[in-house]
């Protein structure tokens, strides 16, 4: 904080996404990169509120996904649905705790804390808070480096189908919940991309 260090935003320089060129903002027609053509803006447009709008989406599906059954295990024509926890559940009486552990941390903390860690981040920034800006910015780097461990379990739902198709002894029918789930994991997605990190650091520079 005790160096004051001047950002092309503030210098009027704007930098394409794309291709990385830095030019004065008056050089722009304000519309696309002379280099590659791709949209020009300092800032990602709208960041917070489209943020807030994939996150509150995210957490509408959040509970139809673990409503809903993700899967039926069909074994002698016999077999019940199964949401997210009831799935971990049976796993651990089965015996295959690792497979239940991945279960819960792919399904149930994974997207949790995603979606909790990016509204804590969009209202920091919204409130203009100055308060540990760069674990701020660490926080979102963690998150986009680990958000994607979500998609481990759309992944073993699919394998466990491949695999059991394999045996013909039990069969598995996805149920409705996965598609829920899928949704919630694309829209954390999308939402930890909307989200702009510089906004963090514009505040920062307001005196
Ligand atoms: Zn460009």
């Amino acid at each position: 904080m005790n160096k004051k260090i001047l950002t092309a935003a503030q210098a009027g320089w704007i930098g394409c996404h794309v291709c990385g060129l830095t030019i004065p903002k008056q050089a722009v027609d304000l519309r696309s990169c002379p280099r590659c053509q791709a949209a020009m803006h300092s800032r990602k447009p709208k960041s917070l509120s489209r943020t807030w709008a994939l996150l509150l989406t995210a957490v509408i599906l959040y509970i139809p996904a673990n409503v809903y059954p993700v899967m039926t295990v069909i074994k002698m024509g016999r077999g019940e649905p199964d949401t997210i926890l009831s799935g971990v559940k049976h796993l651990i009486e089965s015996g295959m705790w690792p497979l239940a552990l991945l279960v819960f941390v792919a399904s149930i903390v994974v997207p949790v804390m995603k979606i909790g860690v990016l509204s804590y981040l969009v209202l920091s920034v919204q409130r203009r808070s100055k308060w540990r800006a760069l674990d701020r910015t660490m926080l979102y780097r963690l998150l986009e480096a680990f958000g994607h461990w979500s998609m481990v379990d759309i992944f073993l739902v699919s394998i466990l189908i491949a695999l059991v198709d394999f045996g013909s002894i039990a069969t598995i029918k996805p149920g409705i919940g996965a598609s829920f789930f899928a949704a919630v994991v694309v829209l954390t997605l999308l939402a930890a991309h909307s989200f702009d990190p510089r906004l963090i650091w514009d505040v920062m520079d307001e005196e």
